[in-house]
């Protein structure tokens, strides 16, 4: 039998499960007692009440097939939820027009159905929602936190070649931040006629939002450091928004309490703090699970056909196994997990 643990997601459902509602502690203690954030941490105690106890969500991206890392992320995001009689979510993240496709859309609401997780209410799509992102952007760049990038791929590369000694962020070279130092009128004259990404300045928007943490299931109370991601994009050349935002706006717009996902997203969490907090947004408490690897130690890819939810299913297995299996510890043969 294999044995690699898929190591769940710790669960502080206990206290959600067997308190009455109103008067149960939203998060730990330490996290409650935060200051240091000019009041905008996640939980006055009364915020809350109008709305379940746990709000959970699992935000896929169309563009591919579910692979058994989804169904794991699924997993534990809807037990978490139906554990402590709140709600779990489906949202679609399709904001990149390149890339996401409608077939696998309807691919995500299959696999989701043939393990029997069922979602609560409307599903909500990014692509939809362009409007609040860019209300969003609007603000940020009113608080001078935001300015237009005209760079290329190449302009950026050949920026960092140049430059000494770049530093490697948790996205790679942290942009070089050419176009930070532009003179007002260059940039107003550039902006109107040439295409444009929209970065946060990241040295900026951490003098505003000062010392800030957010709280990890597993790893604690965090401290939040977002400067190593350097000015990270707000909105794309090609697309209204970037993944960091839409994902902080859309999870404060649906409630959501507890942010289930891969391990490989941990290092973003710093980033979504802090346009939280620059948002006036109440931060979720996060939990980060494994990644689930394939034979070879690789990451699990919707382009791997073998691992994919719908070839699982082709080849006559057992959803509801699959599940319990899972919420065992235990993978299918040819797969294992790591904290990396
Ligand atoms: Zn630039």
């Amino acid at each position: 039998m294999p044995a690699s643990r898929v190591g769940s997601v710790q669960r502080p459902v206990a206290l959600r499960e067997t308190s009455p509602p109103a008067v149960v502690p939203l998060s730990p203690a330490p996290l409650m007692a935060d200051k240091d954030d000019g009041g905008m941490t996640a939980w006055p105690p009364d915020a809350r009440q109008a709305q379940p106890l746990v709000v959970s969500r699992f935000a896929p991206s169309p563009t591919g097939r579910l692979h058994l890392g989804h169904a794991c992320s699924a997993m534990h995001a809807h037990d978490l939820a139906r554990a402590a009689g709140g709600r779990f979510l489906l949202r679609i993240e399709d904001i990149d027009p390149g890339r996401c496709r409608e077939e696998f859309v309807a691919g995500i609401m299959e696999d989701l159905a043939w393990l029997g997780l069922c979602w609560d209410g409307p599903v909500v799509r990014q692509s939809a929602r362009m409007p609040r992102y860019a209300q969003a952007l609007e603000r940020l760049e009113a608080d001078g936190l935001v300015y237009p990038c005209f760079c290329t791929r190449a302009d950026i590369a050949r920026e960092i070649a140049a430059s000494a000694a770049a530093p490697h962020g948790p996205e790679g070279v942290p942009y070089p931040g050419t176009c930070r130092a532009l003179l007002p009128a260059e940039r107003a004259a550039r902006r109107a006629r040439e295409p444009h990404a929209l970065r946060l300045d990241m040295a900026r928007a951490i003098g505003r939002v000062g010392a800030l943490h957010f709280l990890d299931v597993g790893a604690g109370r965090v401290a939040v450091d977002a400067a190593p991601f350097g000015d990270v994009v707000l909105a794309r050349k090609d697309a209204p928004v970037a993944y960091h935002l839409a994902v902080v706006v859309d999870d404060a717009a649906q409630g959501v309490t507890d942010v289930v996902r891969g391990v490989d997203l941990f290092a973003a969490t710093h980033v979504h703090r802090v346009l939280q907090a620059l948002l006036g947004l109440p931060a979720p408490v996060y939990h980060h699970h494994p990644l689930i690897l394939d034979a070879g130690g690789r990451r699990l890819a919707k382009r791997d056909r073998a691992a994919t939810l719908a070839d699982l299913r082709a080849r006559g297995d057992d959803p509801r196994a699959l599940l319990e299996s899972l919420r065992a510890g235990q993978l299918p043969i040819g797969f294992e997990t790591r904290l990396a």
